[in-house]
């Protein structure tokens, strides 16, 4: 099946890039993917899955999660503030921490529950107007906000321009990280995780590629 083609995709990417076996985490992106072909993908031994909204994740993992022991789920989508304290039950890890309102209501939450996901910011490398992220020359301030809010970042997380090469966006996201102290790098997804591997990327987040497409409705 794919997941075992990718898997394998992932350790060679990580062989030819000179970077330690398993320093790569693949993220099996699950979102509008009928639980059948999840729980296919389960049983094929996969542990850490990625989604885009809290109401869908919301709606499948609570009951995977009794079924399937040390799963593993990351937001790789939005968060509002209002669905904030959902999230924080559902995920063990948020890759879209991307402004200062939500830092501060992540940082009150966290402070009450004395526990905090695995954190990544989201960089708009492309300074997409349409796009959610921190743009570059705000990354620096907004890393240190969060850090003086006592938020323990992961790392950072880009969804380069689709009509742009993506290496471009993955060296400068690479090198927003190294400045800054930060090396987890969420970037890389079906197209493109390889290319990814090759610039730094800790976490792939692949989709399609494990899955097939996604089938909507
Ligand atoms: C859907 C999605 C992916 C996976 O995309 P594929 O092209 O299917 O691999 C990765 N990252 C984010 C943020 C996504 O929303």
């Amino acid at each position: 099946m794919a997941l075992s083609d990718i898997a394998a995709r992932v350790r060679q990417a990580e062989k030819s890039a000179e970077r330690p076996l398993g320093a790569v985490s693949l993220i099996a992106v699950s979102k509008v993917q009928p639980n059948a072909r999840v729980e296919t993908v389960l049983h094929e031994g996969q542990r850490l899955f990625g989604e885009n909204r809290v109401q869908e994740a919301a709606g499948k993992w609570p009951e995977f999660r009794q079924q399937f022991s040390d799963v593993q789920v990351h937001l790789i989508g939005p968060l509002q503030t209002n669905k904030l304290r959902q999230a924080l039950e559902l995920f063990d890890a948020i890759h879209t921490l991307d402004r200062p309102k939500l830092a501060q209501k992540l940082a009150g939450e966290v402070q009450t529950r004395g526990a905090c996901p695995e954190l990544f910011v989201q960089i708009n490398t492309g300074e997409e107007p349409q796009k959610a992220g921190v743009i570059p020359a705000e990354a620096d301030q907004f890393i240190a906000d969060c850090r003086a809010l006592d938020l323990p970042l992961r790392g950072l997380m880009v969804i380069p321009p689709v009509d742009e090469e993506a290496s471009l966006h993955f060296a400068l996201l690479a090198k927003i990280a190294k400045r800054n102290d930060l090396d987890g790098l969420s970037m890389g997804m079906s197209a493109d995780f390889e290319k990814a591997i090759a610039f730094g990327a800790t976490h792939v987040r692949v989709g399609s590629a494990i899955f097939g497409a996604r089938v909507s409705g």
